[in-house]
This record gives structure tokens, sequence and C-alpha cells, in this order.
């Protein structure tokens, strides 16, 4: 059997479990009678994951689900296959249904036509939809699920003690998720979902992809400080909420002002 390396109680991450960068970061919650995996990163990595979870000795029949933090290719290519392997259940966010359902390209970033990005992304049916609030147990243990959009409107994050999975909310040097438009971007949601998670009283942060940290809440704030700024950009584009610079400049040419250089 290999020995299994806790994170925290009950907690092993399967990139370090397997000392090797897998791609996303894979959470096995051992509820001791049953467990669960929140993501499980690309299809080619299925296989391997599955059998260090049985090298571990868990029993794959007692996989209570697995759950999609949100849609990206990169977090859920290999669910549908996880799925049969597994024989266990796909939970995911409402908002999450659709692309899961269809593989959307556009919508999981499977394909990124401008940039040659063109993976497949297998359909998957969703078993259990999760929402905000709700209590998913695992054996003795509470995964409290909450709704979390911003990088996109399906994502999830999870509370279990002092532990959260923050998925793609908040990395450890203050980077977040991908803002995108075609993806669902919202930054003003984004922003309560960081705002949430400055609030809660969580001790340690388990991100969807790199280290796993002890709550910083400078980390936190310096990016909730620069998505303020992102909503009045036009870097953003139609993932911001306004312009001034472009309002200014309506006012003078409606009001007939041309512009002055000396200023
Ligand atoms: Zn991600």
């Amino acid at each position: 059997m290999l020995e299994r390396k806790y994170l925290f109680p009950h907690v092993i991450e399967l990139n370090y479990q397997a000392r090797r960068r897998l791609g996303v970061n894979v959470y096995l919650i051992d509820g001791g009678s049953e467990w669960l995996l929140i993501d499980i990163g690309y299809l080619d990595h299925v296989e391997e994951i599955i059998d260090l979870i049985r090298a571990m000795d868990f029993s794959l029949s007692k996989c209570k689900m697995l759950i999609a933090t949100h849609a990206d290719a990169d977090h859920v290519q290999g669910i549908g296959r996880a799925r049969e392997m597994l024989r266990t259940k796909i939970a995911a966010h409402p908002e999450s249904v659709e692309a899961l359902a269809t593989g959307d390209g556009e919508l999981t970033f499977a394909r990124i036509k401008a940039q040659g990005i063109d993976l497949p992304m297998p359909r998957c049916k969703v078993d259990i939809k999760l929402k905000d609030g709700e209590i998913i147990k695992v054996g003795e243990l509470k995964l409290q699920v909450w709704h979390t959009p911003g990088h996109t409107q399906g994502q999830l994050s999870f509370k279990l003690g002092n532990l959260l999975f923050c998925g793609d909310n908040i990395y450890k040097d203050s980077c977040v998720g991908v803002i995108d438009a075609h993806h669902g971007s919202n930054i003003p949601a984004f922003l309560r979902s960081l705002q949430r998670i400055l609030e809660d009283d969580s001790e340690y942060l388990l991100p969807s992809h790199g280290p796993v940290f002890r709550r910083d809440n400078r980390i936190i704030q310096a990016a909730i400080d620069r998505l303020t700024k992102y909503q009045y950009m036009a870097d953003f584009g139609t993932c911001a909420i306004g312009w001034p610079l472009l309002d200014e400049w309506e006012r003078d040419v409606v009001e007939g002002r041309m512009p002055d250089f000396t200023k």
C-alpha cells in the first residue's frame, strides 16, 4: 500500500501525493467510510490518478461523488472517463451543467481558436446539482457548498472546518482565475466572491492551482483592489462596467470642447 500523504486531516491532494505536476489540483476528501474528489483534470491523467487512489488503499466503490468546481477543460476534461471508471456521481453547480453536458469548446476553454488550442471535451452528465449553502456529507465530514461566481458563472468553493477550497478565486500570489467575457466572467460578481472569502474565518486556502497556503488577507485584498480598478478599464472589454475616459471625451465632443494640449 502506498503511504497516504495527508495535507490536513482528511485531505489529500494528488499532485503532492504523486510528487509531480499532474495539472489542476485534485483534492481527495477522506471521510473514513467514503470519500470524494474535487476536480479530476485532463483526460490523460485520469487513469494515473485512479491508480494512485487505489494504491493508497481507497475502495473505488466508496467514492461518493466527483465534484466539478466549474466546467473548465483543465479541471474536468477527464470527468466523463472518471465517472465511468469510478461508477460515481458527478456534482456541479447548475450554471456548469450546460457546459459539461454539451462539452462546449468555448465555455470550457477547450477551444481557443485564435491561439490554436483545440482539445477534445467529452460530454458528461451531471447527476447532482449543488447550490450555495448545501451541506455534502462524506462519512463523518460535512463539506459546505459556496457558489462563488466571477471567473465563471458556475464556480464553486467548499468549506471544511478551517479549510476553504477556493477554486480559481484566488491563488497564493494574489492572481485570480482568468477574466474572459466568452467564459461568462463577471468582475462585480468576482469581487463579491473575493469579499466573502476575505470575511470568512477559514485558516487555510486550498486553490485549484499551485500551492496551498495559510490565509493572509493582504493576498485577497490585493486581488480585490486590482479587480476594483479592472471594472473601469478598457483592458477588460465588455467585462468592464464603464470607461470614465470615454464618458469624459463624449462630454467634450457634445459640448464642442476641442482637446486642450496645455493640460
Ligand atoms: Zn482553473
